[in-house]
């Protein structure tokens, strides 16, 4: 039985820049090869072990042997596996996919061919400069920086490029820009065209520098600018001026920690990327399943006896409702049940159920949910679907106002036992400008898990944001300095918070 290889575009840098088909073949793998240039964010996408080919940073981006590649991929197919293999942009575009997929044609190994946004598009667009823009250019064109100008053998006609009626895109072309521009000079090309460099370009660390031509080397020098870059040469450069907007998204260029358990971390991410920040995952508590499932069954069978169901996180929703639905049944067994959430994500966690609350306070917190349910649950069942561990606040106020409270563990709330090492050492540089704490418990949590270096940044370089007082409060009593408090009690709340805050 023979595998299969997707060869996919995974886009410029964003993660969102990956197309819907590229995203289905990843979730579709066993096994993931990625190259240097691919954003490792995308692999949250699937579940597959994933393997980096390539390094990024030398001139050019030297691949790992490409023989090599071409070998694993076969090998990989030829055992039956499904195999993604990612690579930066378009994977035709200087990309050396055409030679992947010839060497699995050779084989007979059944493969498909997923386009990417290409760097040039990326870095064009999220600079604010239209490659074709109808008043400056009538064409466009691609062109490798990699070969040496000077060399005679040179692919790249210089003469002709000079005369090109638009706009010149050099992929690869850092490291001989002062060649390039020598030569297209030499060979008739104005000095004072309008020119651009981007730099990790659609990402939180995208940098753009633009000057006329003669003058592109020695502004890039300053900016010390690296790989991966793109040249852009040309006078549609000029309107950057008026369509910029990718840099100035209110986060952009910050790095933010995000705390939550990396399988639930999704939206905090995309919401992040979407501000123009970097997230960093790491997450201080992990969830599990509840230590008795039959516990959960046993509830689950008298659900319909309930007056009120509790909810005080998302996962409370979850756990409480998969499991209703893996038992075979469905939400029909919650009958007449009233339902209560303690804040706006819990709610939508339900709304996911098409489950609309009954009650959801104003502010995020047990205290509050509590004085919302006391008038409300005098001699009903109340059943409170909770983690193993956390606050009491609810129980004994609702037991006082004279509910029949029952509880159920739904789920388990660990602390980790070490942040992921990358990310603990960029904490320890300073890199991080923010990190969100979502959760008492992750509270609580971090603050044993991170180092003295780490520490020692704490409310200079790198500062705390807490979803909600209560959270604040219990990071104040670990010894965490929080340095803004959302006040719309989610991870967009947060974002707002670190905004307001900059
Ligand atoms: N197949 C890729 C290109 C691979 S060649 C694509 O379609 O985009 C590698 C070159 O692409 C780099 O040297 C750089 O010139 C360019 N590049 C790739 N990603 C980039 C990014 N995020 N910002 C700027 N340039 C990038």
């Amino acid at each position: 039985m023979s595998g299969r290889v997707f060869l996919v575009g995974a886009g410029p840098g964003d993660p969102g820049l990956l197309t819907l088909r590229g995203k289905a073949c990843l979730e579709a793998a066993d096994l993931v090869l990625y190259d240097g240039l691919v954003n490792p964010l995308l692999l949250r996408h699937s579940h597959a072990t994933a393997q980096r080919t390539c390094r990024v940073g030398g001139p050019g981006d030297r691949h790992l042997d490409q023989a090599e590649i071409n070998r694993q991929l076969i090998d990989a197919a030829k055992s039956g596996l499904t195999v993604c293999r990612l690579k930066g942009g378009d994977p035709f575009i200087f990309g050396r996919g055409s030679e992947e997929a010839a060497a699995l044609a050779a084989e007979g190994i059944p493969f498909e061919v997923v386009p990417g946004i290409t760097a040039a598009t990326g870095a064009a667009v999220y600079a604010g400069i239209s490659l074709t823009h109808r008043d400056h250019a009538s064409a466009v064109a691609f062109i490798t920086g990699h070969e040496d100008p000077a060399k005679p053998e040179s692919a790249v006609d210089y003469e002709a490029l000079a005369r090109f009626p638009g706009t010149l895109v050099f992929y690869m072309g850092l490291h001989r820009l002062p060649q390039i521009v020598e030569r297209l000079i030499a060979a008739g090309k104005s000095a004072s065209t309008p020119s651009a460099v981007v730099n990790r370009a659609t990402t939180s660390r995208q940098r753009t520098v633009t000057a006329t031509l003669s003058e592109l080397t020695e502004v890039v020098q300053r900016a010390r600018l690296s790989p991966p870059s793109l040249v852009i040469v040309g006078e549609v450069v000029r309107v950057r001026a008026q369509a910029k907007w990718f840099e100035d998204r209110p986060l952009f260029g910050k790095v933010i920690g995000i705390t939550r358990p990396e399988d639930q971390a999704e939206t905090a991410i995309d919401q992040a990327v979407a501000m123009g920040a970097l997230p960093v995952v790491i997450p201080a508590i992990e969830i599990g399943p509840p230590p008795d499932i039959s516990a959960v069954d046993a509830m689950l069978d008298r659900l319909d006896q309930f007056d009120w169901l509790v909810f005080t996180s998302v996962n409370g929703v979850r756990g409480l409702l998969l499991q209703l639905w893996q038992r075979g049944s469905d939400v029909r067994k919650l009958g007449r049940c009233k339902l209560a959430a303690i804040g706006p994500s819990t709610a939508t966690a339900l709304e996911e159920f098409s489950l609309r609350c009954d009650v959801v306070p104003d502010e995020y917190r047990a205290e509050t949910l509590a004085d919302a349910l006391v008038p409300l649950v005098k001699d009903q069942r109340v059943l409170w679907a909770r983690a193993d561990r956390g606050r009491d606040v609810l129980p004994e106020r609702l037991k006082a106002a004279g509910a029949m409270f029952e509880q159920v563990v739904v789920y388990t709330n660990r602390d980790v036992t070490e942040l992921p090492a990358a990310e603990l050492a960029m904490l320890e540089r300073g890199e991080l400008d923010w990190v969100g704490i979502s959760s008492p418990s992750i509270a609580r949590s971090l603050a044993k898990l991170l180092t003295p270096a780490a520490r020692q940044h704490l409310g200079a370089r790198t500062r705390l944001c807490a979803i909600s007082p209560v959270t604040a409060a219990a990071a104040e009593e670990v010894g965490l300095p929080v340095a803004a408090t959302a006040t719309d009690f989610t991870w967009d709340g947060m974002f707002a918070a670190m905004v307001r805050c900059q």
